[in-house]
């Protein structure tokens, strides 16, 4: 049985408030292995070997689709630590270690799958970041072989596979987090990021804006983190976006337990999308 319940924040993507449900045991499990890929011999990116690992699914909701039904499948780990994200039990290698028993075997997911058939018109395939896994393509080409639509939501990783998906018709939608301004962009993901994370993430940007598959930006905005400036350079960032979603910060239980983030009021938000709206094709509030 999957250790998660529902958590009370649903619908903002990656960042889902979600609690433990069973009690934690002290278990010895090894992480899983991990490949580095290389491109002209420099180790870019690590992904972890198949088969891809699912902690939770959210077994129908309307919130990304509205008038249309998707479940949502949560895989494990995340290349970010980000300070505020609401699930370090999903993120911190050794949290998660804890109930690596309790996951959800692909199949079984399947399963559920063919069973609802006749409910669901969309997948969505949500991380912590999905990215990291190296079957990821297998795995969205099988939900798309039933026929289902697919959605694809990461924090910019791995261009690459998105692409890859792109080209072979085998996604629907694409959700993209952008965490802050560049400059400081490791102040809020928790980590050090090489050149080469910019590059694939600005090189995924261009292929979304070049691409006809339908794609939406989104950043939670956090008071004391983010400023009008910062939304201002990230919306120029994005220029020409199709959707861009600024999605207030929620408080509650955070990967650092001294967060000292908190939400912006209405007006403040109104006042961010204002900007934003200067840049790309469609601004909104998500709340
Ligand atoms: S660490 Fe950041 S990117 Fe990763 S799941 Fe948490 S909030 Fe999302």
């Amino acid at each position: 049985m999957s250790p998660f319940v529902k958590g009370e924040a649903e619908g903002r993507g990656i960042c889902k408030t979600i609690v433990l449900k069973s009690s934690i045991r002290e278990m010895r499990i090894p992480p899983p292995l991990k490949r580095r890929t290389k491109i002209r011999n420099k180790p870019i990116f690590i992904f972890y070997e198949s088969p891809l690992k699912i902690a939770w699914i959210q077994q129908s909701t309307m919130i990304d689709y509205p008038g249309k039904i998707a479940c949502v499948v949560f895989t494990q780990w995340c290349n970010f630590r980000c300070h505020f994200c609401h699930n370090p039990e999903c993120v911190l290698p050794e949290k998660m270690l804890l109930f690596q028993n309790d996951l959800i075997p692909e199949e079984a997911f399947f399963n559920f799958l063919k069973t609802r058939k006749w409910l669901l018109d969309w997948v969505s395939i949500c991380g912590w970041e999905p990215t990291i896994w190296s079957d990821l393509y297998d795995f969205v080409k099988r939900i798309k072989e039933m026929w289902f639509l697919v959605k694809l939501d990461t924090n910019g990783r791995d261009y690459r596979i998105v692409e890859r998906m792109i080209q072979d018709k085998i996604l629907d939608y694409v959700a993209v987090d952008l965490k802050h301004s560049l400059h400081v962009y490791e102040q809020a993901i928790g980590v050090h990021q090489e050149p080469e994370f910019y590059n694939s993430y600005q090189k995924l940007l261009q292929i979304l804006l070049e691409s006809k598959i339908d794609f939406e930006y989104r950043t939670t905005v956090i008071k004391g983190m983010h400023t009008a400036e910062d939304i201002e350079n990230m919306a120029v960032y994005i220029r020409g976006a199709k959707h861009y979603y600024l999605q207030n910060y929620i408080g509650g239980n955070t990967l650092d337990p001294n967060f000292w983030g908190t939400p912006f009021d209405d007006e403040e938000l109104e006042a961010f999308k204002k900007i934003a709206e200067h840049h790309v094709q469609h601004c909104e509030i998500r709340k």
